[in-house]
């Protein structure tokens, strides 16, 4: 995986919020890994993390490392402020990447204008450090 890179990333509009049972996710993100969860009983890959598999409602999971090497699956660009928390950070693409291996993320593209995303574009995680608990997953153009 990439090493944290000293790059403009898009302020957060709110930080997550550290589920217990979901630290094992947040503790590998600030080790510069992608893990999602994978069904101990059907294989099924989820995310996000969840307590139950949604093809065999089966509990039991390990946490499956990712590349995170994926491609743009869809997006949406913002440019209206319909909330005052976005002023000033329009027009704003949110992403939903799907990884090679199957599951979703949204997120963000890095050091990229909104109007040059396209569809099917190849990219890969960037581990951007928040604060001293957590790291979040972006995305950033493969060359
Ligand atoms: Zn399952």
């Amino acid at each position: 995986m990439d090493e944290q890179k000293d790059i403009m990333i898009p302020e957060p509009l709110l930080m997550p919020v550290i589920a217990v049972e979901y630290s094992l996710f947040w503790e590998s993100l600030s080790k510069n890994e992608l893990r999602v969860q994978k069904c101990a009983e059907c294989a099924t890959l989820r995310y996000p993390p969840n307590p139950m598999c949604s093809v065999c409602q089966y509990f039991d999971h390990t946490w499956e490392l990712m590349s995170g090497n994926g491609e743009v699956y869809s997006y949406v660009v913002t440019h209206q402020p319909t909330n005052s928390a976005f002023i000033g950070r329009t027009p704003l693409a949110t992403v939903i990447i799907e990884l090679d291996e199957g599951p979703h993320l949204i997120s963000n593209i890095l050091n990229i204008s909104p109007s040059e995303i396209k569809i099917g574009m190849r990219v890969r995680v960037v581990f951007i450090k928040m604060d001293d608990q957590i790291t979040l997953p972006f995305f950033e153009l493969i060359d």
